[in-house]
């Protein structure tokens, strides 16, 4: 069973008390994932353990999963993206922190003791989405085109670009 989801989360408590959060979370909530959607519609399922590593650094393991709908960069159609994430995130309350942070952590800066769950959530799903998504070889209904018939326009997954680069720094 899924418990009722908190709309904001308290981290460093969470990590205290080894809490653990399953349940869904709508995606229309997501204000910076939503231009990258084809619409808005559907969850993202989520499974959170909160907790200390032996080495008593607060951290968040699990997984996020969801289906979403994008629009293929090469014929425009919708199709659908499975996503499915496994992060451990490591809690710092600064960039310096950061830095230091031990193993396999990704950083999870926290900088409030009400942190909005959807943006946890949403910052992984930002990362596992492609730069130019695109149908499966095969699956584009879309002839292929030479690279000058390509629009000029710049891509809203430009962004991301520019987000998974400040990830790979923070690191
Ligand atoms: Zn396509």
């Amino acid at each position: 069973m899924s418990e009722r989801l908190p709309l904001v989360v308290d981290v460093v408590r969470y990590a205290e008390t080894g809490r653990r959060l399953t349940g869904e979370l709508p995606l229309s909530g997501m204000t910076r994932l939503l231009p990258l959607l084809h619409n808005a519609s559907g969850a993202v399922w989520l499974d959170l353990q909160f907790g200390k590593d032996d080495l008593k650094v607060a951290n968040v393991r699990g997984e996020i999963r969801a289906q979403l709908r994008l629009q293929c960069q090469r014929c425009l159609q919708p199709f659908d993206y499975p996503v499915q994430v496994k992060c451990a995130l490591g809690v710092v309350t600064s960039e310096a922190e950061a830095d230091k942070l031990p193993g396999d952590y990704e950083p999870l800066l926290v900088t409030s003791q009400n942190m909005p769950l959807a943006a946890i959530v949403e910052d992984e799903l930002l990362l596992a989405l492609p730069v130019a998504p695109m149908h499966k070889e095969g699956e584009c209904p879309a002839p292929v085109q030479s690279a000058d018939a390509q629009t000029s326009k710049p891509s809203p997954f430009a962004v991301l670009g520019q987000l998974k680069a400040a990830r790979i720094k923070a690191k």
